[in-house]
């Protein structure tokens, strides 16, 4: 079971118990939906942007524990951030859980601090999808657009 405590690391958990900014937003000024069909990992993201600040952040929806806590993590992390740096950040993110790395930048992965947990994710194929699902879908957001499935 070795694997499997890898994989549900203990931040992971204790996200998934308590997620963050799990709430609607009454003045939202940009959200999108995002669907996860392997898994069944459903999410909308919120977000109140002005001025490039990520003003407020949050999430509604069901998922695996993965998924939420994913979601958790990025809305405490980028609330009151730039939305350039979390562009920055989901492209971070993507490559560390998709493995896309594989030792060419070593200091990726030890630069999304927090973010860290999912690096396990990496191995794991079919979760990799749980994981960047609440970031593929604030990235859709960003852009405007409104619906995104991660297939
Ligand atoms: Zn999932």
């Amino acid at each position: 079971m070795s694997e499997l405590q890898d994989l549900y690391q203990e931040v992971i958990l204790e996200h998934s118990k308590h997620p963050r900014n799990f709430r609607g937003m009454e003045n939202a000024n940009l959200q999108a939906e995002g669907y996860n069909p392997l898994c069944g990992d459903h999410y909308t993201i919120f977000l109140e942007v002005e001025d490039g600040i990520i003003r407020d952040i949050s999430f509604q929806g069901a998922g695996c524990a993965i998924s939420k806590a994913s979601a958790s993590m990025m809305s405490q992390i980028l609330k009151n951030g730039t939305t350039a740096e979390a562009e920055e950040l989901f492209e971070k993110f993507h490559q560390a859980v998709t493995g896309k790395e594989s030792g060419k930048e070593p200091d990726a992965v030890g630069s999304l601090g927090k973010l860290e947990a999912f690096a396990g994710v990496a191995a794991f194929p079919t979760r990799i999808k749980c994981a960047t699902l609440a970031w593929h879908t604030l990235h859709a957001a960003l852009k405007g657009d409104q619906v995104v499935s991660t297939e």
